[in-house]
């Protein structure tokens, strides 16, 4: 008997991708932000997030007049400032208390990088990164046509013909496949959508000094 078996294909239907006008990669600050400025647009967007939780990280603790503007304009700027502490004489920086409490450098209010012609130069607010992304989330999230996918990371893609993006994701189902209009990388300084696209990322390492973040409780 001749065997066939060569010649059988399993019976593949079309492949069928889930569909966004927007996939965002990465739920930073950074991404929230832009989210949340598509989802006021009504534009549908997915957040592809590799961590199971969003920047629990400490980083950022305040935000100078220039973001401050920016948060204004998207409805973000009350949230804000009602979460944290508005500061009004700039920021110094010294050795621990517990030793000689020297100031090593400060950062006058006047010396703080302004917004032109902005109501908003007189201050700086302090909120941690964290808290920020929260207030971010939860705005947004108001939107029917944003969500946030945890645990989804970012793992290829590429453009077709017609324009289309698709997108590789590695999730706790399984790897996925799915489709965008566009596609936007916020994945930070270490960017994998960069890094599918061959774009080199332009950077520079600090070698003078060390910067360490760590959360204070002051009463
Ligand atoms: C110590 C320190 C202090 C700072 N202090 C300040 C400050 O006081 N004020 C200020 O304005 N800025 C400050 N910054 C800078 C600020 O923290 C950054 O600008 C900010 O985090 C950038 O946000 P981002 O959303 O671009 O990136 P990130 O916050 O790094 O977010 C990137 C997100 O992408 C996700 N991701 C990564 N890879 C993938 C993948 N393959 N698939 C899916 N998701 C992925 C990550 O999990 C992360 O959630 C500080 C930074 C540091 C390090």
């Amino acid at each position: 008997m001749p065997c066939h078996y060569g010649y059988l294909r399993p019976h593949t239907p079309p492949l069928d991708y889930e569909h966004h006008s927007v996939i965002i990669m990465g739920a930073g600050p950074t991404g929230l932000l832009l989210g949340l400025k598509f989802a006021q647009q009504r534009i549908d967007v997915l957040f592809l997030e590799a961590e199971k939780e969003i920047a629990t990280y400490r980083r950022a603790c305040l935000y100078m007049p220039i973001v401050l503007k920016e948060f204004e304009k998207v409805g973000l700027l009350d949230a804000v400032v009602k979460a944290g502490a508005i500061n009004t004489e700039g920021m110094a920086f010294r050795t621990p208390l517990g030793k000689d409490n020297r100031l090593l450098g400060c950062l006058l209010q006047t010396q703080v990088p302004k917004d032109r012609d902005s109501d908003l130069n007189n201050m700086v607010v302090h909120v941690g990164q964290n808290e920020l992304a929260k207030i971010i989330q939860g705005m947004a999230e108001k939107y029917l046509h944003f969500q946030v996918r945890l645990s989804n990371r970012f793992t290829g893609c590429q453009q077709d013909e017609p324009g289309k993006v698709r997108v590789g994701v590695s999730t706790p189902k399984g790897e996925q496949f799915m489709e965008a209009d566009y596609v936007v990388g916020c994945d930070s300084g270490t960017s994998a959508v960069w890094r599918a696209l061959c774009i080199p990322f332009q950077r520079f390492t600090w070698n003078d000094f060390r910067l360490i973040a760590t959360n204070i409780r002051y009463p």
